[in-house]
């Protein structure tokens, strides 16, 4: 969990590569449904570029799909899902069926002043999506991904006005969320805004001491 630009997504991803687990985030797979041009992705690209939620019943479709996909085996890192409590409520009866439950919520906690200036800084690929920090991890060669060469780009959403969109989104819709796990007891906020080492440094070690004491 955390509002935009909080680093979820890089996070997520180095997690999900050092456990062996994947890594689900509904953001990635709209996105992609955009670059493709299929029909589901012209229907949620005019959401997203407005910085809303795409509706639950597609979200949370897409979410079942790849939970019952089989590639969930030895578990996954879930990204930017669930993002109102309608979903986490969806989560809940989806992992009863699997017979799995969560095990730690993580939550980066970043002020509303770091989001904006990371926002405005964030360069994606427009092929792979991997994003970059102009400042903080600018890519080798200026607009080329240094790992697939894709041009980088200003995420649509990633432009001020819409990201006051999504900080208020978040706030009203994503932040009940957290309520919702922490009466569960599985919240561990870390401070999200150090370099990335520092943060994820910090969530393998609260992972690590959940394993061996879990
Ligand atoms: P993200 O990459 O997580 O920042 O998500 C980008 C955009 O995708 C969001 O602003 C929403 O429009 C959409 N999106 C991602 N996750 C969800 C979700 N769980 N529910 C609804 N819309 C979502």
């Amino acid at each position: 969990m955390g509002p935009p630009g909080s680093g979820k997504g890089t996070q997520a991803k180095l997690l999900a590569s050092r456990y062996g687990i994947i890594h689900l985030a509904p953001g990635d797979m709209f996105r992609q449904e955009v670059k493709s041009g299929t029909d589901l992705g012209k229907v949620v690209g005019e959401v997203m570029a407005r910085g809303e939620l795409v509706s639950d019943d597609i979200t949370v479709r897409i979410m079942d799909k790849k939970l019952k996909s089989g590639e969930t085996g030895r578990g996954f890192v879930l990204d930017g899902f669930p993002r109102n409590i309608a979903q986490a409520e969806a989560l809940d009866r989806m992992l009863a069926k699997m017979g799995a439950r969560l095990d730690l919520v993580l939550n980066l906690a970043v002020s509303e002043e770091e989001i904006l200036a990371r926002t405005q800084a964030r360069r994606t690929c427009s092929r792979c999506g991997r994003p970059y920090n102009l400042k903080a991890s600018p890519p080798a060669v200026a607009g080329r991904c240094d790992v697939c060469g894709g041009e980088l780009i200003l995420r649509p959403d990633d432009k001020d006005e819409v990201v006051s969109e999504r900080m208020r989104v978040y706030r009203h819709l994503t932040e009940p969320v957290i309520e919702h796990y922490e009466k569960q007891g599985l919240v561990v906020s870390v401070d999200g805004a150090r370099d990335i080492d520092g943060v994820t440094q910090e969530l393998v070690s609260i992972i690590d001491a959940r394993r061996v004491t879990g």
